[in-house]
């Protein structure tokens, strides 16, 4: 489980992250909104732990930037702010929990490990769908416009991925940890051979391309 750490309080974070770690957490401390931008645009995390008073901005406009561009894992606000009008705000704005400093840190795992454990036992769509492009995740099959599209397991991995996210910008590094695991060569051009055959596989002669490029980034539904 990957956890980012969004806190511009060394000590504070620190001390949340070496707690995470050993619990045997993946842990990535960030102390400001543009860090925490990049991290989340690199790799995926589970779970995150929000600061709000961050140097170069709010922690509340990082979460309501997240949550409309299709974030769904759970976020927990961590902050001096508590009056219960904050909390109201923040998990209005998309958190899924909050907890005021000064904190118990047995409290904060605890509470992290109901928001993941919540959170992976919710239930999933077993059919994913867009632009006529439909996914029956539990039968495995693959349609597009009531036309059945043969898939090999990894386009059908990497399809999956790109509905789970409609809104989302996938970037190869998160294509590559999902699909891949950490022992893809980013150098290689796989993830853009693989994107091009489902192009082939979807597209359709005068509509717009179903996975658009994104330069220099990566990329996303159309
Ligand atoms: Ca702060």
């Amino acid at each position: 489980m990957k956890i980012l750490i969004v806190e511009d309080e060394a000590k504070v974070g620190r001390f949340i992250e070496r707690a995470l770690t050993e619990h045997a957490y993946t842990a990535r401390l960030v102390s400001r909104c543009a860090e925490a931008r990049d991290a989340l645009s690199e790799s995926p995390f589970d779970a995150i732990v929000l600061d709000l008073g961050l140097p170069d901005g709010d922690g509340l406009d990082l979460l309501r930037e997240w949550r409309k561009c299709g974030f769904n894992e759970p976020v927990l606000i961590l902050s001096a702010r508590d009056a219960v009008e904050d909390r109201v705000r923040g998990l209005n704005i998309g958190a899924d929990d909050y907890l005021p400093k000064p904190f118990c840190v047995d409290e904060l795992l605890a509470r992290l490990r109901s928001l993941l454990r919540r959170h992976n036992t919710a239930p999933r769509a077993t059919v994913l769908e867009h632009r006529g492009v439909r996914l029956d995740l539990l039968a495995r099959i693959a349609t597009c416009e009531e036309r059945p599209v043969g898939l090999t397991s990894r386009e059908f991995a990497l399809l999956e991925l790109f509905l789970q996210n409609p809104r989302r910008v996938l970037t190869r590094t998160m294509i590559a940890e999902k699909i891949w695991d950490a022992s893809y060569d980013l150098e290689t051009n796989l993830i853009d051979v693989y994107v091009r055959r489902l192009r082939q596989k979807l597209d359709r002669p005068e509509a717009e391309p179903f996975i658009k490029t994104v330069r220099g980034t990566g990329y996303q539904l159309s």
